[in-house]
């Protein structure tokens, strides 16, 4: 459907920061396993560029890079790091064994950030620009450069740092709207000033990379790439620091569905961005929320008497976007009871999940699970239950049984099984403030820890009470805050699920 070939429209390149700006976002932080997963799909989806992580910030966060660095490889992987020897040496090395590897540095050029932050003039921010790329270079062919705070720098002072980072070997020059400060407009003059006053910016692509802030991320990207920006940063349902990145589905989608203004195509399959926001959501925790463009529950929903009068006659008539296009399919037949292993494997298959068999067995056992208690399976439950098992693969804590006895006038009373890696520990507990406390505090007493829950949150995979819920339970320790999710058709052991994952990634950080 969207061949580049036959319409020979300009491509933007679509570089995707889940994993690094992404992961910034309070709570979202992810495991290794975590990170390659949602690497593997974004590489399916077709993102020309995955910014795998920021590889100086920690040991965990080095080795995730090179994971994604020696698996991924039909896209870019690009490794973060500031203007510094140590950041871009430990960059490379991460990403060595990368097919296209690249190195995203970056310094300030914005007055307040030169000033207070890095304490440093204009010329020794030109001398660190120059120092760092050609380090870089000399690393790595592709070296991306940003000017952090790009949007609230001084123009002359931006375009003279362009070009001695252009002069120093950078192909890609970004241009961060770090704040989430600038307008459309204002974002497409900058633009526009900087193809017109710096005077190798043809030997470079311009990128754009817009937060959220005032909520005009998207908006700005777009004004960007009209401008003539043929790189666009974005994350997945838009998480990010703060108020997030630009959304890489409503990027795309607008770049396709208003293909006849833009006159710019990508290779993004769309068909995969309802299944890749879905496992960034269960990964991270963070829930989209129900009237999100594109991704949200209400995406495609028409409730009113005269749009669904409308639909019915031409789904045209209210509808810019079909379902299908974003891979959202409601009518396909569902699985049950008596689906066999290969029926099963087919359509994880259709969905975009190619698992080792050992996994494809787990998953089957909880399928099986699944069809005992609910009659109909349907795509929506199917992806809730592969991604917990995958995400859940490899956990230190596991709960085993779980028997609740509560009602309106008794307290809770709950007993459970938890395995702590081989040993099998039971315990209980009695609470008057409900079974989901009762849960957490029995699961306290064998795991004893010192984190806060600052969340609590229930949604249901589908309609109807049979729904399989997916719990999500954030954790604060310190100044780290995790977040996790468990999936069941009961609630209570979708909660106990949530905590004790979300506690297994507490002690994983921690080791
Ligand atoms: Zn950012």
């Amino acid at each position: 459907m969207f061949d580049l070939k036959k319409n020979n429209k300009e491509k933007i390149i679509i570089f995707d920061t889940t994993l690094r700006d992404g992961e910034q976002a309070p709570g979202a932080t992810m495991n290794i396993e975590e990170k390659l997963l949602i690497a593997k799909a974004l590489e399916k989806m077709g993102v020309d560029v995955i910014e795998a992580g920021f590889p100086c910030a920690s040991n965990g966060d080095f080795l995730a890079v090179e994971r994604i660095a020696q698996t991924i490889k039909n896209s870019t992987i690009c490794a973060l790091a500031r203007a510094k020897k140590n950041d871009i040496e430990r960059a490379s090395q991460a990403i060595k064994d990368a097919c296209s590897p690249r190195i995203h540095t970056f310094i300030a050029t914005s007055p307040i950030h030169m000033e207070y932050k890095l304490k440093m003039s204009q010329p020794q921010v030109l001398e660190a620009i120059k120092d760092s790329v050609v380090l870089a270079r000399n690393l790595v062919s592709q070296v991306d450069w940003s000017a952090e705070d790009a949007t609230r720098s001084n123009h002359d002072f931006l375009f003279k740092a362009i070009e001695v980072a252009i002069n120093s070997g950078a192909s890609v020059i970004n241009i961060p709207d770090t704040v989430g400060y600038t307008t459309p407009e204002e974002y497409y003059n900058l633009i526009l000033a900087i193809k017109n006053n710096v005077s190798n910016i043809d030997k470079a692509i311009i990128s754009a990379h817009c937060h959220d802030d005032l909520g005009m991320a998207v908006a700005n990207s777009l004004s960007a790439m009209r401008a003539g920006a043929r790189q666009i940063e974005c994350t997945i349902n838009g998480i990010g620091e703060r108020a997030g990145n630009a959304a890489l589905e409503e990027i795309v989608m607008a770049i396709k569905t208003r293909s006849d203004f833009y006159q710019i195509d990508c290779t993004i399959d769309t068909a995969m961005i309802t299944r890749v926001s879905k496992l960034v959501s269960s990964i991270t925790g963070f829930a989209v929320q129900y009237n999100k463009a594109i991704v949200g529950a209400n995406a495609f929903a028409h409730e009113s008497g005269i749009h669904q009068d409308g639909m019915l006659k031409n789904r045209s008539t209210y509808e810019i976007m079909t379902p299908q296009s974003v891979g959202l399919e409601k009518t396909s037949l569902k699985l049950g009871k008596l689906s066999g292993r290969s029926a099963f494997k087919d359509r994880l298959k259709d969905l975009g999940y190619e698992i080792s068999e050992e996994l494809l067995d787990q998953a089957f056992i909880r399928f099986k699970d699944l069809a005992d208690k609910k009659k109909e399976i349907s795509n929506e439950d199917l992806v809730a239950l592969v991604d917990n098992s995958i995400v859940n693969n490899k956990s230190n804590f596991e709960l085993l049984d779980l028997e609740v006895n509560c009602g309106t006038k008794k307290f809770a009373d709950v007993k459970l099984k938890i395995r702590i890696d081989s040993k099998e520990l039971q315990t209980s507990f009695v609470s008057n403030d409900g079974p989901v406390d009762a849960i957490f505090s029995a699961i306290k007493k064998a795991i004893p820890h010192d984190a806060s829950l600052e969340l609590y949150q229930v949604q249901a995979v589908t309609e109807g009470t049979d729904a399989q819920a997916i719990v999500v339970v954030r954790l604060q320790e310190g100044s780290k805050i995790y977040s996790a999710s468990g999936a069941d058709t009961d609630v209570l052991v979708a909660s106990g699920i949530a905590y004790i994952n979300c506690l297994d990634k507490l002690k994983n950080k921690k080791e």
